[in-house]
Order: structure tokens, then C-alpha cells, then sequence
């Protein structure tokens, strides 16, 4: 089995743990189509756009709200 030589600082060991706990904030791109924000390489919650067409189809109140 393969074992560390020698104990770890507490310094270093503490550098270790406080990387682990960075939360990640995602990234946001603005939508080409409705101008809110979504996820990048994701469908527009809101529109239902993706790469300049629909994928997926809106609900009925929502369309009317466009028109
Ligand atoms: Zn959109």
C-alpha cells in the first residue's frame, strides 16, 4: 500500500479542505432570441430556444403572451 511519508502541516492540510469547499457559481449567457439569462449549452427556460430555433414547445398562455 502505497503511504505518505510524513504528516501534513496543518497549513497545508487546511489549504487543502478550504479549495474542496468553493462553491461554483454558474455562468450565464444571454439568450439570443428573448434576451434573459440561461445556462450556456442549455435550451432558454423561457423561450425554448436553442442554437436559432424552437426545441421546446412553449405552453398555450405562454404564446399568447407573445402575440
Ligand atoms: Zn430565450
Amino acid at each position: 500500500m502505497p503511504n505518505p511519508k510524513k504528516k501534513h502541516t496543518r497549513s497545508r492540510r487546511d489549504l487543502r479542505r478550504s479549495h474542496n469547499s468553493v462553491i461554483e457559481v454558474p455562468q450565464l449567457v444571454e439568450c439570443p432570441n428573448c434576451k434573459s439569462m440561461r445556462l450556456p449549452h442549455n435550451v432558454c427556460p423561457s423561450c425554448g430556444f436553442y442554437k436559432d430555433h424552437v426545441v421546446v414547445a412553449q405552453k398555450a398562455a405562454e404564446k399568447e403572451e407573445a402575440k
